[in-house]
């Protein structure tokens, strides 16, 4: 870190990238242009964010995360969500049957756990902000000792559906645990930093349209985001709080209890608490191994009655006893896509971040769903993919190593026209030229969902022979554009069938399936401005440049690369 003092505060920053989930949490800290994602005591990287009191002593991670099994009452999980929310009706307490419960005080939520080591000590009853705070201070302690010194400010990630009053409640449950938090960026963007900072050093961030899935332990948040010029704008979000990393953990712990119910007189391990607990702790751990190899064992000593059970799974068999819960995940991003008011074409990456983004059937799905120019960003899937569980932390890292020099009023600038919707243009701005044919074709300059203000420029060549160059600037947008399979209509193609692979297709008579082909095309809609260039020399060039201001009104300038002059006009 520098030393010059621009802490506000006078005392110097040490500020780290925390992502906090319901189920796990990790931390990242980028030095010099390089981001680690930081391991804990227990040597974790994901964190889970879990606390739990055993005789007064405070536990929290992987340990918290074990005791489960033997002390689920002074164990509290699956909390973030709960904080800032004023409605205790509002929130939804299914994950935590296994751990200590969520209490109505004065419509917060809180929970009551032994956490004095006092043999007849009270219980307390600890608000969700309190948990938090005691959490968040295992974390930076963990990051400090890392560090080996004090970690004073954080960037955190949020959901992008975090309710203002759940932002200034963490902010606080952060100040309370001695960090100031310097932003807070949501879940989405942070990943999208983190693979935009990898690819830097090879090429400046392209624009382009991105989905972020981001699949956790409960719940699965979509979202659709512009990338243009390095400015984000989220064109759209889906939440799902059924198909995410438990409902994983349920096929297998129905699966493995019906076999244990069946060799063991009908005994079902679901049916005691603690035997649940093993359950699920267990299935966890074979769904992870899954997404590494074809086959994994599930063991458990004493599962239920005394009796260990040891047994196997296969992939192929996972995947088709999970299939439902996978097709959960295709709806989700088809329907965040949708309500971008977009199409699977326009989709230029898809970015899976989350524990559960490690499954190798998700990305697989994904990448059927998407045209095969669409880039799945997902460790089955690209050699290039950054580890889905460690994207949000190295987000908010880089942002916090760029933030921390700043002030207190500066950075909060800065989060705004980052995270929120911007003013952006609906529809593309070009060119027309003509195509050989004499069709007159679009070609674009400045993409949809551009957030404004934004300046492009492009260079046309001018005619073989030189002379006038006539320039349109347009307005355009894309439709998808379907065609039949030539077959269908029963052609007269030989019947060259012999590598068919099944025949209930109606008519087979190509190698291959053949589907409706679906493109993206674009429409030329209304003009902008049209201009022309004179007398420009064999060879040449002509530069067109489009300037849209805040306020949307556009301003194109054309000029003979190498020339002087040009035509600029205002709309
Ligand atoms: P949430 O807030 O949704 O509860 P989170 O953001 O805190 O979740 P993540 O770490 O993103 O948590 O995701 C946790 C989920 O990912 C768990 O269900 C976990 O079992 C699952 N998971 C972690 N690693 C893998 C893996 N290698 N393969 C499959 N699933 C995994
Ligand atoms: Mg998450």
């Amino acid at each position: 870190m520098s030393d010059n003092g621009a802490a506000t505060s006078g005392a110097e920053r040490l500020a780290i990238g925390i992502t906090l989930g319901n189920s796990n949490s990790s931390i990242a800290y980028t030095s010099e242009g390089q981001t680690q994602v930081i391991a804990n005591e227990d040597g974790d990287r994901q964190i889970p964010a879990i606390l739990s009191y055993v005789d007064g002593e405070e536990y929290y991670g992987q340990q918290a995360k074990s005791f489960l099994v033997r002390n689920p009452k002074n164990t509290v999980a699956y909390f973030r969500d709960f904080l800032g929310k004023d409605r205790f009706k509002s929130i939804d307490p299914t994950h935590n049957h296994a751990s200590a419960h969520p209490e109505d005080v004065n419509g917060t939520v809180a929970f009551t756990i032994k956490d004095k080591a006092e043999e007849d000590a009270a219980p307390s009853t600890l608000s969700v902000s309190e948990i938090m705070t005691r959490y968040l201070r295992r974390l930076v302690t963990a990051a400090s000792d890392f560090n080996g010194k004090k970690v004073t400010s954080a960037v955190i990630t949020v959901p992008t559906n975090f309710t203002d009053k759940q932002k200034s409640t963490l902010i606080a449950a952060a100040a309370a645990a001695d960090l100031e938090v310097l932003q807070l960026i949501s879940e989405p963007i942070a990943a999208v930093l983190a693979y935009d900072e990898a690819r830097e050093a090879a090429s400046s961030p392209q624009d382009k349209i991105i989905v972020v899935a981001d699949l956790g332990g409960t719940r699965s948040d979509v979202a659709v985001v512009a990338s243009r010029g390095g400015m984000y704008t989220i064109l759209a979000t889906a939440h799902d709080y059924e198909f995410a990393g438990a409902a994983l953990d349920k096929v297998l712990m129905d699966h493995f209890a019906k076999e244990f119910m069946k060799k063991h007189s009908g005994v079902d391990p679901r049916q005691n608490a603690r035997s649940l607990a093993k359950l699920k702790l267990e299935a966890e751990s074979t769904k992870r191994a899954l997404s590494i190899g074809n086959n994994a064992s599930f063991s458990v000593e004493s599962l239920a009655e005394g009796i260990d059970y040891a047994s196997t799974i296969n992939r192929l068999r996972y995947e088709t006893i999970a299939r439902s819960v996978f097709e959960g995940f295709n709806r989700l991003v088809e329907s965040a896509v949708k309500k971008a008011g977009l199409d699977v074409l326009d989709i230029d990456e898809v970015i899976l971040s989350g524990g559960t983004a490690h499954t190798p059937r998700i990305a697989a799905n994904l990448k059927n769903i998407f045209p095969e120019t669409t880039n799945v960003l997902a460790p089955s899937t690209s050699a290039t993919a950054i580890n889905p569980s460690e994207l949000q932390a190295r987000g908010a890292a880089l942002q916090a190593s760029l933030v921390q020099e700043y002030d207190a009023e500066d950075i909060e600038q800065s989060t705004h026209a980052a995270v929120t919707t911007v003013p952006h243009l609906a529809n593309a701005i070009g060119v027309v030229s003509l195509s050989e044919s004499g069709e007159e074709v679009f070609e674009p300059i400045i993409a949809p969902e551009t957030a404004v203000p934004a300046r492009r420029t492009i260079q046309l060549l001018a005619p073989k022979d030189g002379g006038d160059v006539y320039v349109k600037i347009v307005e355009g947008n894309t439709h998808i554009k379907v065609t039949q399979p030539e077959s269908k209509t029963n052609g007269t193609k030989g019947a060259t069938v012999e590598d068919a692979k099944d025949s209930d297709e109606e008519d087979s008579d190509d190698e291959e399936e053949e589907e409706e082909k679906r493109e993206k095309v674009w429409k030329i809609g209304s003009t902008l401005a049209e201009a022309a260039v004179r007398d420009v020399k064999k060879g040449g060039k002509v530069e067109v440049t489009i300037n849209v201001d805040a306020k949307l009104s556009v301003t194109v300038t054309t000029r003979e690369v190498g020339g002087k002059g040009g035509v600029r006009g205002t709309l």
